[in-house]
């Protein structure tokens, strides 16, 4: 038997469709964030990360990187296995309180990245409830879809952010338990979902909640606790989630709930039972981070300036953003060669580094440059990306909108 030909084909047939990934090799440079090095295949080269989501730059944060640092000298490195064989190390104790508190729920429970908060939370949550129907909305992320696969209850999709489609979905299921899974802020389009409106349906029709703020947690909202804390609806949702490892600019994920379903979630979960729990210096910096956005509003205000800026500019040279109302801003190209051939060009031409989205992550001819700026990203920085970007478009003969009078 030739086992190699099996993942030789497989990978064959991902070039064939053109969705065969590589990955740039980085080189971050604290304290100069959104400069980087590229190892690139010619050598070492200074390059500006576009695409990061360490969004609010707090992976370089003096605060953060002075807890982890503080923290490891102080306790070691890592967690020493499962917090049910080696106990919780106190840093993640603290974390939980500091998390708990964000979201304004009793309890918290960490997980080892956000991924894995979704793909064993909603299941254990699910099977927990007797006879459960998941209602999902369509643009749930990969972690949410593989959570609900594994609870292996019933499960309903209603079209992205639309109302009238799950009210309709809640009316049929009748009197039996529901849990409503949908995101806050949907990473690769930037909208966001009505997220009250939703809460007002669940309750009319008897259902819970479970919302990922993976997107939004530490950029959105008074203190950093997302969409759902902008819009004044953290208490009304039954489970917020959320990740360690954008904003907060470290690694690890979370729910945050009652404190009975935070307990039921830590005493049946597998993804969380079986597996080493995160290091105290990694719980440390994350805390750090956290606390530090509860008070700081210079970045969430600086994070959203620039986006605003960046939009402006990229119209103005006539590039064809897509409208969004938050911090993501997309770039459409449409056409998955192109995209990539965009993002080599970049890099290679600019020393602009801008991963491309292709399908599966977004549908097929909506391909695109996903740009994330952060507050970092200077108005020079700006000017010089609008360049390069229209650049870019006129070598590969990609359409550029007219320029309006205004934007002159
Ligand atoms: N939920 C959403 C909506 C995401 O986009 C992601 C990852 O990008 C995750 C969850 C997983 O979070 P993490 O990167 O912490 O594993």
């Amino acid at each position: 038997m030739n086992y190699d030909a099996f993942f030789a084909d497989a990978l064959s047939r991902l070039r064939d469709e053109r969705r065969y990934r590589v990955f740039a090799d980085l080189e971050r440079i604290a304290g100069r964030f959104p400069h980087a090095i590229w190892h690139s295949p010619n050598g070492p080269r200074d390059v500006v990360i576009w695409c990061s989501n360490d969004y609010l730059g707090m992976g370089q944060h003096p605060k953060v990187i002075g807890a982890m640092v503080e923290t490891a000298t102080k306790m070691g490195t890592g967690a020493g296995g499962t917090r049910n064989i080696a106990g919780t190390n106190h840093p993640l104790i603290d974390l939980e309180r500091e998390l708990a508190d964000l979201h304004g729920k009793q309890s918290a429970l960490v997980f080892t990245s956000g991924y894995v908060s979704n793909q064993t939370g909603i299941p254990t949550i699910a099977k927990l409830i007797p006879n459960c129907l998941i209602l999902s909305d369509a643009y749930n992320h990969n972690s949410m879809i593989e959570g609900i696969r594994q609870a292996g209850c019933d499960k309903q999709i209603f079209r992205h952010n639309d109302l009238a489609h799950l009210e309709e979905l809640l009316k049929a299921a009748g009197s039996r338990p529901k849990l409503v899974a949908f995101e806050s802020l949907y990473s690769m389009d930037g909208d966001i979902a009505p997220i009250n409106a939703i809460c007002d349906l669940a309750k009319r029709y008897g259902a819970m909640t479970y919302l990922d703020e993976v997107h939004a947690v530490g950029l959105y909202g008074p203190r950093g606790g997302g969409i759902a804390e902008r819009d004044g609806a953290m208490a009304r949702v039954d489970v917020i989630e959320g990740t360690l490892g954008k904003a907060f600019g470290g690694l690890g994920g979370y729910i945050a709930a009652d404190g009975a379903l935070c307990d039921a979630v830590r005493s049946y979960a597998p993804g969380f039972i079986f597996t080493t729990a995160l290091p105290p210096a990694v719980c440390a910096a994350a805390a750090a981070a956290i606390r530090h956005l509860k008070t700081s509003t210079w970045e969430r205000e600086r994070h959203q300036d620039r986006a605003a800026r960046l939009k402006a500019v990229l119209n103005a040279a006539g590039l064809p953003v897509a409208e969004t109302s938050t911090h993501i801003v997309p770039v459409m190209v449409n056409e998955a060669e192109k995209c990539k051939a965009a993002s080599d060009l970049l890099l290679t031409d600019h020393g602009i580094y801008i991963q491309p989205i292709n399908y599966p992550t977004v549908p097929k001819g909506t391909e695109r440059l996903r740009i994330t700026p952060s507050p970092y990203h200077d108005d020079a920085l700006i000017d010089v990306l609008a360049e390069a970007m229209v650049d870019v478009w006129q070598k590969l003969g990609l359409p550029l909108k007219q320029h309006s009078l205004a934007a002159e």
